[in-house]
């Protein structure tokens, strides 16, 4: 079997046991990793901090150029690294719109080449016959990131990226349950980087515990779940480091009764199911006008029964399994919840069985706001459809959820579609598509769904602080 370990200082480090991990699509270890503690977390926090003192004075055109040979060395081991991401999430090489390991492999490059390019600009805020003041973006030092198992590579690129070109050096602690892309290319930017910028920490919460709460540490950019969101909040308040928190999400999108139906059903079947409803802006509740309704409805439980579900390394599977059990019971919980409280299943809504952690595309037709299922995020291949009359009265029921991550507006009146997209209550809205990230459009949550931007110009500046500084003439 394979192992993997972690990159501390710039070496493979080997000091601690190795660990299964296991594929997703078969139930079984396809390969194992070091497993990381506080010890070998300490050490990479150290390592870092002993780099931040040269890294963090490098010039801006010197990072240029590292970022671009990172993106190189994505680029250049892209098929091993599609594979990994295949084997250990679950999500298919090509995928559902081509949604899968080729897109997050494809992603982390086109980020990190977007972000490369970025200049942190000296701002002058005054310069007369008295002063000049110029605000200076300075990097923090050490910065933790923690990702979670859904979209483990592009996401530790859109926390590690930004750091580095920011010229902060970073320990990464990738989720336990997909390690390995990010072990590799951690392992593989080390060729490039100087030893100790960049040093990935196996490990499961306790390990990102003991990231969140160490003092040496400056900033923590957390991808993951509200519940773990709020006990970093807390943890890292001893040093009162800087947060960026990616928190889970429970996006709506509202469907007028004035766009055509059968091509919207498509598209809405593609937000709802790619990556098996497993991505944080994926459409989670589905508000559909009663005019279309019963339509909509029969349209994409067509596209439901079509999509081809199996091992996501099998030539033209389009849906993989969950990433693991613990995922699958809450979507078997929430099925179950929905079956007993007059949910009507246009399809699926059972595990489908034999090995690997695999369930039907379910879509539940008649819940109403209130049922476990619109309320909480199904993370999953389980989507309610809800219906609704009045568009105003609609706005302000799915207003009414703790996440505020992202919202859609589908219709064929793009100025009305327009003016109602800026009465949802969320970081990002999209209308006639959903979850249509991207590097140069900022994207964050409000209320549960966490704080602070990644992507672009303002995803950079989090990672840094102002100095102003103050020259008299
Ligand atoms: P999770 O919160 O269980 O785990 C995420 C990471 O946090 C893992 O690496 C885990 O080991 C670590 N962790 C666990 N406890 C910790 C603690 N006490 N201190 C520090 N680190 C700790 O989340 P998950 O199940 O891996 O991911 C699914 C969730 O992530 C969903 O809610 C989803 O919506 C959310 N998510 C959000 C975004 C976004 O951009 N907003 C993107 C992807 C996923």
């Amino acid at each position: 079997m394979q192992l993997y370990n972690m990159t501390i200082d710039g070496v493979a480090d080997k000091s601690t046991q190795y660990v299964d991990v296991i594929n997703p699509a078969t139930g079984e270890a396809f390969a194992q990793c070091q497993n990381g503690n506080v010890d070998t977390l300490n050490s990479a926090v150290s390592a870092a901090r002993k780099a931040f003192s040269t890294w963090g004075r490098t010039s801006s055109d010197e990072r240029r150029a590292k970022m671009h040979e990172l993106a190189n060395v994505l680029e250049t081991n892209m098929p091993e690294l599609m594979e990994l991401i295949t084997k250990e999430t679950g999500k298919p090489m090509g995928g559902l719109n081509n949604v899968g390991s080729g897109m997050e492999v494809g992603g982390a490059i086109a980020w990190t080449q977007y972000t490369a390019e970025l200049e942190l600009a000296v701002d002058i805020a005054q310069d007369d016959a008295d002063a000049r003041i110029e605000v200076h973006r300075k990097p923090l030092g050490v910065v933790g990131s923690i990702t979670p198992w859904n979209w483990p590579l592009m996401i530790a690129i859109w926390h590690v990226i930004p750091a580095l070109r920011a010229g902060n050096t970073v320990v990464i602690k990738p989720s336990e349950l997909t390690p390995l892309a990010t072990m590799r290319f951690i392992e593989l930017a080390n060729e490039v980087l100087p030893a100790g910028v960049l040093n990935v920490v196996t490990g499961d919460g306790s390990v990102g515990a003991a990231l969140t709460s160490h003092s040496d540490v400056n900033k923590i950019i957390f991808t993951g779940s509200t519940p773990t969101g709020k006990h970093i909040m807390a943890s890292a308040a001893g040093n009162l480091k800087r947060l960026t928190l990616e928190l889970g999400g429970n996006d709506a999108g509202i469907v007028l009764p004035d766009v055509d139906v059968k091509s919207t059903a498509a598209q809405l079947f593609g937000a709802c199911f790619h990556n098996n409803g497993q991505t944080c802006a994926a459409l989670k509740r589905l508000y559909v006008h009663e005019d279309i309704y019963e339509e909509i409805c029969a349209e994409m439980a067509e596209h439901a029964k079509k999509v081809t579900v199996g091992n996501g390394l099998e030539e033209g599977v389009e849906l993989g399994p969950i990433q693991n059990e613990k995922q699958l019971q809450i979507v078997m919980e929430l099925a179950a919840d929905a079956k007993a409280n007059g949910g009507r299943f246009v399809a699926g809504g059972n595990r489908i069985e034999g090995p690997g952690y695999f369930f039907e595309p379910t879509l539940v037709a008649d819940l109403k706001d209130g049922s476990r299922l619109v309320d909480e995020e199904p993370f999953g291949p389980i989507v309610p459809i809800i219906k609704y009359s009045d568009i105003n009265d609609v706005i302000t029921t799915s207003n009414q959820n703790d996440c505020g991550l992202g919202g859609s507006i589908w219709s064929a009146d793009i100025e009305k579609a327009t003016e109602l997209a800026k009465s949802m209550e969320c970081g990002s809205v999209w209308i006639n598509t959903h979850g249509a990230v991207q590097p140069n459009m900022p994207f964050g949550g409000i209320k549960q769904s966490g704080f602070g931007v990644e992507f672009g110009l303002y995803g950079l500046e989090e990672c840094t602080s102002i100095q102003a500084l103050r020259i008299p003439k």
